[in-house]
């Protein structure tokens, strides 16, 4: 039996353990970072926690006697993709990046695409209210936007107070639903949505809400997608294994 490690902490890596401990010849182990207090069962084995760079990850593709890598980690989490290239290069191990395309605008969006978090700051008109999907990573860069009001959605309640001078904060999970992110964005009075261009079914609705309210979104632009073989989703990661 072969083994394969998924790097998670996203719906496409959750879905690809589920397919992939479903494989003849293969098991599972799927890798968290451990930034969510109660994340979703998942089959095969789970490992939590940060491995120790490119040398720890590495350590344990040997240990664990990995065969092959699928890095299915969110396209904003460059840090781990980046490790896991070096990693398979110091331990030589098959890996595919499996990266959701990103969203494009349709008829009726109204997006700015901005480069990065500090020009997502910027782009925000004075005293816009605003619906804040960026994770509880980035909010600090809010900060100096005391003009403004948020409405900050969660996976878990934060440890301590954001530090946004106007803010409420509102805890979910995706997958998400457009006629309750409609209502929701309605009824806060929202007039901007800023979010990550992240791609993926899950967290899209807000998106279409925004689209069917005429509202406005900033969306933050992905950083250069892992070098090597990609796959755009779950059936086409499947098919790169059963070809190894
Ligand atoms: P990151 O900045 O790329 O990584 C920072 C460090 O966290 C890595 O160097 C690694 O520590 C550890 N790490 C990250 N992902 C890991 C994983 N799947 N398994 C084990 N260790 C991991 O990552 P991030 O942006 O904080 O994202 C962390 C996790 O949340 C990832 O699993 C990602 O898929 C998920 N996520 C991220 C976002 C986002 O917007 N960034 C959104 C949704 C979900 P060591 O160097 O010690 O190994």
């Amino acid at each position: 039996v072969r083994r394969l490690l998924i790097l998670g902490g996203t719906a496409e890596g959750a879905a690809l353990a589920r397919a992939a401990s479903g494989l003849p010849g293969w098991s599972v182990e799927s890798s968290l970072a451990g930034r969510t207090r109660a994340p979703a069962a998942l089959p095969g084995e789970v490992r939590v926690g940060g491995f120790g760079g490119p040398e720890g990850l590495a350590r344990h593709l040997e240990e664990a006697g990995i065969d092959a890598v699928v890095d299915a980690t969110h396209p904003f989490a460059a840090r781990i993709s980046a490790n896991a290239e070096a990693a398979c290069r110091l331990r030589p191990t098959p890996r595919l990046a499996l990266v959701r395309p990103a969203w494009e605008p349709g008829p009726g969006d109204r997006w700015t695409e901005v480069a990065g978090m500090e020009a997502a700051v910027a782009a925000i008109p004075p005293g816009a209210r605003v619906f804040l999907t960026v994770g509880r990573q980035e909010v600090g860069a809010f900060a100096a936007r005391g003009d403004a009001w948020f409405l900050v959605r969660l996976v878990d309640p934060p440890d301590a107070p954001l530090p946004l001078a106007r803010a409420e904060v509102v805890l979910g999970r995706g997958p998400f639903d457009r006629e309750a992110e409609r209502a929701l964005m309605a009824d806060r009075r929202v007039d901007l949505v800023v979010a990550k261009n992240s791609g993926g079914e899950a967290s899209r609705a807000k998106l279409l809400a925004a689209r069917d309210l005429g509202l406005p979104a900033v969306l933050v632009r992905r950083p250069e997608p892992p070098s090597g073989p990609k796959a755009a989703d779950v059936a086409e990661a499947l098919d790169w294994l059963r070809g190894l």
